[in-house]
């Protein structure tokens, strides 16, 4: 039985973080397990508080955990702190190379909060160098890589440099917080060279949807926790996404909510 597991914050409102990745992990029927590296108290409009686990708690989560129920991949959310993002990197160090980790590069969430301290992103960048993709925002792909990511030459510089510099095996640049199009940017690496391909998005209307950056990324890791190639799992992630965010839901005052294959009304 294959499994997919997240290292992530706790959102409450099921919405973001990993309790939106379990139950996408099954709406795409796979088991899952979640290592929590911080509590939030949020609602649908806001983040009020984050609280960081203890470094050592999230550090005995994982060994505990992958010693007994490895996965088959796993994808890291919001970290929080340096202190949580060592652990993590720690912990990691017991999963075998080969299993796919994805990073979801999480900064903040879309009302401005921060949910990771700064001085982490040296060993995020580290984690994104052991990942099997990385799945920034733009905003995230120019904080991250100091490039200017407004245009389309740009985003593949950024690109480049996720792949070449960083050292992830592939990169998607989502584009949903650009002007026009959604289009996003798969990079991947192939041989000695960097495939490119932009994949066009579709703009729906009706305001902000709350987490779809961490149901994209966790979408992925169950495709790939199944044994199935990368490009045919970010399809499937950016397709789940998409309907989502098309059906999505409104539940509290503020963003809605994706709306997930198999879930009622
Ligand atoms: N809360 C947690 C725990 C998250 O991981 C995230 C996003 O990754 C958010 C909140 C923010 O979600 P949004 O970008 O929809 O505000």
């Amino acid at each position: 039985m294959s499994s997919a597991l997240t290292i992530a914050g706790s959102d409450p409102t099921g919405g973001a973080g990993l309790q939106a990745d379990l139950q996408v992990f099954a709406a795409c029927q796979l088991q899952g397990s979640a290592v929590v590296t911080a509590l939030t108290v949020q609602d649908s409009a806001k983040v009020h508080r984050v609280l960081p686990v203890f470094p050592s708690v999230v550090l005995d989560q994982l060994r505990v955990l992958l010693a007994d129920t490895p996965p088959a991949a796993a994808k890291l959310g919001m970290l929080a702190t340096d202190d949580v993002a060592r652990s993590v990197q720690l912990g990691l160090a017991d999963l075998p190379a080969e299993t796919p980790i994805v990073v979801d590069p999480v900064l903040a969430a879309s009302d401005g909060s921060s949910l990771l301290e700064s001085r982490a992103e040296r060993v995020l960048l580290e984690l994104v160098g052991r990942s099997a993709l990385v799945t920034p925002n733009l905003v995230e792909a120019e904080r991250l890589t100091g490039i200017d990511v407004s245009t389309r030459s740009g985003c593949e510089r950024a690109a480049r440099e996720f792949v070449e510099a960083i050292g992830a095996q592939a990169v998607l640049v989502k584009g949903g917080h650009r002007a026009g199009a959604p289009d996003d940017l798969l990079a991947l690496r192939e041989g000695a060279s960097i495939q490119y391909e932009w994949l066009e998005g579709e703009r729906f209307e009706g305001g902000p949807v709350h987490g779809t950056g961490c149901a994209l990324s966790a979408a992925i890791t169950a495709h790939l926790a199944r044994k199935k190639g990368l490009r045919e799992s970010v399809q499937a992630g950016r397709l789940l996404v998409a309907e989502g965010i098309r059906d999505a839901l409104s539940i509290g005052s503020g963003a809605r909510r994706l709306a997930l294959p198999g879930i009622l009304p």
